[in-house]
């Protein structure tokens, strides 16, 4: 039996680690959120996120501006913030309104307050080996596999996705922590022979259920960042072949979340591997928590 990586138990760990060192500061750490538009997705991340503040006591202020909101507006809110002593952390939920200059407006975040480690000088300090904060969803992973003492360091780790928020830094991350690690994308020649060299598999390529049996080599361990909503009855029935239980869930929600990695074929071929929901999702928000705490202690 594969054994199940429980995001839910490693994002306690982390926040336990946050309380008291939330405790022993001057003040309260302080995480300013800026949400542009409608997005629903993005409402829901966000929700999350003040939730987790308010849980560990971080004070945390949201900016909620029209879809219709401007560069130059949003470039002066976050420097606003930027110039306030007790916001420690920025966090600029993407993605932004079409009509606005993304990279502008996370260049910028003071890399002093840039908790989700998306400013260059952060990729800088990243790449270096520096300190700073860095990119939550990945730095979460690296936790995830210390907490379950995954060896690391000598292995092959195979990521699969070159986003700047996931696939980049993890693979950095993984470096650092002495794996040999093989980046793929979508112009990777023969993707599954790649992937079954993979003592470890970090799947984030944004594809319901796309690494199948084939991808994965027996006794690999297996990380699934993908965050899938599936609402077509019968791609959840092919995906879960027909599980009773699956589709009466998914007929009670109108939908269904699956990862990248097939649900059913990785519980069969790894020895290790996080669930969707309940891997890497939950890790994501705890180490946001966790740069906040720390731009505080700064
Ligand atoms: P992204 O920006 O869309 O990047 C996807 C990457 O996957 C790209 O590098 C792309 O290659 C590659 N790719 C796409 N199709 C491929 C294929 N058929 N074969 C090989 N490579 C392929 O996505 P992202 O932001 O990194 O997110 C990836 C997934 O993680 C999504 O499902 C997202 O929802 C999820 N996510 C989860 C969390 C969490 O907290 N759990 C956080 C962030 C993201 P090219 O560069 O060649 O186009």
């Amino acid at each position: 039996m594969a054994q199940i990586l429980d995001g839910l138990r490693v994002r306690d760990a982390i926040q336990n680690e946050c309380r008291p060192r939330i405790a022993a500061l001057p003040r309260p750490p302080g995480l300013a959120v800026i949400l542009a538009g409608h997005d629903p997705a993005s409402e829901i991340y966000v929700r999350n996120k003040v939730k987790a503040c308010a849980e560990l006591g971080i004070y945390s202020e949201k900016l909620t501006p029209p879809d219709s909101v401007s560069t130059a507006e949003l470039l002066a809110a976050v420097n606003s913030f930027n110039r306030r002593p007790e916001i420690d952390g920025i966090l600029v939920q993407m993605p932004l309104p079409p009509n606005v200059d993304s990279k502008k407006v996370l260049l910028a975040v003071s890399p002093g307050k840039d908790v989700d480690g998306f400013h260059p000088c952060n990729v800088g300090n990243l790449v270096t080996g520096r300190p700073g904060p860095r990119p939550c969803t990945p730095a979460g992973i690296i936790r995830l596999l210390q907490y379950y003492q995954i060896p690391i360091a000598g292995g092959h780790a195979v990521v699969v996705g070159r986003s700047d928020i996931v696939g980049k830094p993890m693979a950095m991350l993984l470096l650092h922590e002495n794996a040999t690690v093989t980046i793929c994308h979508s112009k990777t020649k023969d993707l599954a022979a790649v992937c079954r060299e993979a003592d470890i598999l970090v799947a984030a390529l944004g594809r319901p259920a796309a690494l199948t049996a084939d991808f994965i080599r027996p006794g690999a361990v297996v990380v699934d960042v993908g965050i899938n909503r599936i609402t077509n009855r019968e791609e959840a029935a092919r995906i879960f072949r027909g599980s009773t239980e699956k589709l009466a869930a998914f007929d009670r929600k109108g939908s269904v979340l699956v990862g990248d990695v097939h649900p059913l074929d990785v519980t069969e071929r790894a020895s290790a591997y996080t669930p969707v929901p309940g891997g890497v999702g939950p890790l994501t928000i705890a180490m946001l928590m966790l740069n906040t705490v720390e731009s505080a202690e700064r």
